[in-house]
């Protein structure tokens, strides 16, 4: 893919040939007029074949041709792709907006504000790797979103989860150890107060807890169903939360016409939350075959990372324990893509990339290599 300018990267949302695509952020700064794209080779997401050295019209925020004879199109601004090609623009359906550029222990003590300004300047990055679209997974993104929408900052369009939903003791509980157990009427944490997170205990709050998500704006809710690898105290064999909590929570999503994505790694868990109603399970690194066959019946979606125990784009965590249950879970990766294939489960890819700056540059390549695990088969 090719980037000429600011503006031009936000373009490549607009190569969905046949779909009528905005692409927010782009209006604001378009000085007006068709631009004409010459000297390209276009993949249009649609066919195999790549169109060659094609040249491309764009009126507004479509794509209104797409020609490999030489077209003249009256006070056009023309730019020169240089042969370069121009492929339709990327989803990441597993993103972090808040929490992927910096290391865990800055996020956690940083404010919110700042942290704000900091992932609307990755945003803007994330834009410029090709990617127009992300699913954030958890954290107060739903502000980033919006600035979108309105045109205040350039970046993905976002579908946000706003703060995930956990139990007490679970992924996302994020507190400081020292301060457990909690106090009756104790004040929310930080975490808490700013939209990171929501710890839910029990039917009613957890069913409370979902609604206010749902009321921040919050287009599907993201649910920690097991255990983490960031997270220091939960295991990662654990299963988090009840049946009982979990159907409440997926069924408040339902009555608002949404979904719940969740957190899960274990056979148990991901069975559970599947039975529960969940929508889209990420990571499933340890599912068995009947559990990925349940998925496939239930057109449950399936978000996987391929991710790498080892070498340069292996994540490396702050903490041993967190990088032995990492190395745990990627030996899961060949198992869970053969399983996927075989019962047909709906395949969605997310980058999950978080706390180390030094992998976003590689958010195109972790992409490239996922779907069919191509790039461990090749090592
Ligand atoms: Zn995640």
């Amino acid at each position: 893919m090719w980037f000429l300018n600011k503006n031009s990267a936000a373009l490549v949302a607009s190569l969905i040939v046949g779909s009528a695509l905005s692409v927010p952020g782009f209006a604001q700064d378009d000085p007006g007029g068709p631009i004409l794209i010459t000297n390209v080779n276009v993949f249009d997401g649609i066919n195999e074949e790549l169109i060659e050295n094609a040249t491309v019209v764009i009126d507004g925020n479509l794509i209104s041709e797409i020609s490999t004879e030489d077209l003249a199109v009256a006070g056009a601004r023309v730019i020169d792709g240089g042969g370069r090609t121009m492929i339709p623009g990327l989803i990441d359906a597993h993103w972090h907006t808040m929490l992927s550029f910096w290391p865990v222990g800055k996020v956690l003590s940083s404010d919110i504000v700042t942290l704000s300004f900091a992932a609307a300047n990755e945003h803007e990055k994330t834009l410029l790797r090709g990617f127009t679209t992300v699913r954030d997974a958890g954290g107060a993104a739903i502000p980033i979103a919006r600035a979108v929408d309105a045109g205040l900052i350039d970046g993905p369009r976002m579908y946000p989860s706003g703060p995930v939903i956990g139990q007490t003791a679970g992924h996302g509980d994020w507190r400081n150890p020292l301060n457990i157990p909690e106090e009756k009427d104790q004040p929310l944490d930080y975490q808490q107060r700013s939209g990171q997170t929501l710890i839910a205990d029990g039917v009613p709050e957890v069913m409370k807890r979902t609604r206010e998500v749902l009321r921040m704006g919050a287009s599907q809710v993201k649910a920690m169903a097991g255990g983490g690898v960031n997270s220091l105290y939960d295991p990662i064999d654990v299963t988090q939360y009840t049946f009982e909590e979990a159907k409440a929570l997926c069924d408040v999503a339902a009555t608002w016409n949404t979904y719940v994505m969740i957190h899960a790694n274990t056979d148990a868990a991901i069975r559970q939350w599947v039975e529960a109603g969940a929508k889209s399970v990420e990571h499933g690194f340890f599912i068995e075959d009947e559990t990925a066959r349940l998925m496939a019946e239930k057109g449950v979606w399936w978000s996987m990372q391929a991710m790498e125990a080892t070498g340069e784009d292996a994540f490396v965590f702050d903490n041993e324990a967190s990088n032995k249950k990492f190395v745990e879970l990627v030996a899961g990766i060949d198992k869970v893509i053969e399983l996927s294939k075989k019962h047909g489960v709906n395949i969605a890819w997310g980058s999950d990339l978080q706390f180390d700056p030094t992998l976003l540059p590689k958010q195109g390549k972790f992409f490239a290599s996922c779907p069919n695990g191509s790039r461990r088969t090749k090592r």
